[in-house]
């Protein structure tokens, strides 16, 4: 897990004094084609104002249509947090004025979410912590402002209601962190399973994962929690780490001071690298909830909960729990590779044509991840297939050629779209070198190296590298190294 430097002022101690609370409130956009109430589109990027109808623009007189695939991936996002799913939900609308909310509300859950009551498994610092789900519920976005020129002094301010009306799930978990790197190692589990459940593209440049952070801190050993600061605006992993580790100082600073903290919104302001007030927090009934009338409540059979629940992927964590069993590779292994499905799956198809798992995972890590990095490549576009990458770790495994030999056939591999075999026999690579000439290259440098041979003999095992490594020098990296090890070893006894 990423560990974030803190560039902070704050002695250690003080910041030992205090322990931090935090719970996130996500929403991840779910991957319809139509929005939640009407037949508009949900395409990212369309002409403003294009994908709008009477009903998401809030004309009076319309009427609202629940998507049932909406409530479909809700239930599989729920599902695979652990939660329960309710027979039973309702809308509710969540009234308050913003230009680009045209019908004066927001349909949302609220007394009856979807489901609750859920969980997910973070790792950081080589350790498991379960943090707790509270809800995952359903809504409506909103439309989108977009201000020409500075946000602030802005000359212009335009409407786009494309996104009204594009569902949400918004993920509320309760308040189990307890530091900025638990929160981002929260948020990256949660996109994680988010992406594996093929519910939302967790696209934070394109809005369709958003989050809202809040945080209090209280005296280390203390039993309540402090008083809560929401935190919004924070539109990376990067912002979400940063802004808390500042409202944390920020806290901390205002309690030694003998002041303190009140309830309230703030935002991120990245650029300034600090947190500014935005208002007072709201209560839930400055937004006068009520049940929506247009919509009939929500009613989720058990059938359909447990067809749903068929349908579920095997999730990361299950995922690299299985690779580390199956293919003896380690954990961190296992978790490179199980980033992304797409990684995982190649993975799993260079295993089955026959590469040893320990291999095929190094080769991956090492060679392959690097490469595809380097040329900005996604695992679905790597020029090398996976039953190429198992000819070459064969190659490799079987001693046909070296390893080192080996790393130059797959860059030529990864260049070129050619197969191991064409190169290594095009460019001579697979002639090996003869244990007669390992042999020549072993006695020559034994010869020339009688303190090393007095100091193997005598029980230093380390310097057998030595010899390992000049006979490879001479040969050009093209030996086998079993071969330059048993030889030396023969001759050196
Ligand atoms: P509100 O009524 O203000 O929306 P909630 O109790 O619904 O507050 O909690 C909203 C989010 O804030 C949840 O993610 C929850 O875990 C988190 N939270 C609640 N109390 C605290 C606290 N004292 N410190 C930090 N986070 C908190
Ligand atoms: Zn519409
Ligand atoms: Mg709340």
């Amino acid at each position: 897990m990423t560990k974030f430097a803190t560039e902070s002022a704050m002695s250690p101690e003080l910041l030992a004094k205090y322990e931090a609370v935090i719970g996130l409130e996500v929403h991840a956009q779910l991957l319809t084609k139509t929005k939640i109430f009407c037949g508009c589109s949900t395409r990212f990027g369309d002409q403003p104002n294009s994908n709008t109808c009477p009903v998401c623009l809030g004309l009076p007189g319309t009427l609202p249509v629940l998507n049932r695939r909406v409530v479909e991936m809700g239930i599989r996002a729920a599902l695979a947090l652990n939660c329960t799913v309710h027979e039973h939900s309702r809308f509710a609308r969540k009234n308050y004025f913003y230009p680009d909310l045209p019908k004066g509300y927001q349909i949302s859950q609220y007394e009856l979410p979807l489901a609750s009551g859920g969980w997910l498994e973070i790792e950081h610092g080589g350790k498991t912590k379960r943090i707790g789900i509270t809800r995952l519920h359903l809504e409506e976005d909103a439309g989108k402002s977009l201000h020409d020129g500075l946000a602030q002094s802005a000359d212009k301010t335009y409407v786009d209601l494309n996104r009204c009306g594009t569902p949400l799930s918004e993920i509320v978990s309760e308040p189990d962190m307890r530091s900025p790197d638990e929160a981002y190692a929260y948020l990256t589990t949660l996109r994680q399973i988010l992406l594996y459940t093929g519910v939302s593209d967790c696209n934070m440049e394109e809005g369709s994962l958003r989050c809202d952070a809040n945080v209090s801190v209280r005296l280390r050993g203390a039993r309540e929690f402090g008083t809560k600061v929401e935190v919004k605006n924070l539109n990376s992993f990067r912002y979400l780490a940063k802004a808390l580790e500042y409202e944390i100082e920020r806290h901390i600073g205002v309690l030694e001071s003998g002041g303190s903290i009140s309830q309230e919104t703030r935002l991120w302001n990245q650029h300034a690298g600090r947190t500014d007030s935005m208002r007072s927090k709201e209560k839930a009934h400055d937004y006068r909830y009520f049940p929506e009338p247009d919509l009939l409540p929500v009613h989720v059979s058990s059938a359909w909960r447990d067809e749903v629940r068929s349908t579920l992927p095997e999730l990361p964590f299950a995922k690299r729990a299985r690779f580390v069993s199956s293919f003896g590779i380690t954990a961190y292994n296992a978790e490179v590779l199980t980033d992304t499905q797409a990684l995982a799956a190649y993975f799993e198809s260079v295993v089955k044509v026959g590469a040893p798992g320990k291999a095929a995972a190094n080769w991956m890590q090492t060679e392959l991840l690097r490469r595809l990095h380097d040329s900005a490549k996604e695992i679905a576009a790597s020029p090398v297939a996976p039953a190429a990458l198992a000819e070459l770790v064969s190659l490799v495994e079987s001693g046909k050629i070296t390893a080192a030999v080996g790393k130059k056939v797959f860059a030529t591999m990864f260049e070129s779209g050619r197969s191991a075999a064409q190169i290594v026999a095009a460019e001579g690579l697979g002639a090996q070198v003869s244990d007669a000439a390992i042999e020549e290259a072993a006695r020559d440098i034994i010869a020339k190296n009688p303190d090393n041979v007095a100091k193997f003999k005598s029980g230093n095992e380390g310097v057998f590298k030595f010899f390992v490594g000049r006979v490879m020098r001479i040969t050009k990296g093209q030996a086998n190294p079993q071969s330059v090890n048993d030889i030396l070893r023969k001759l050196l006894s």
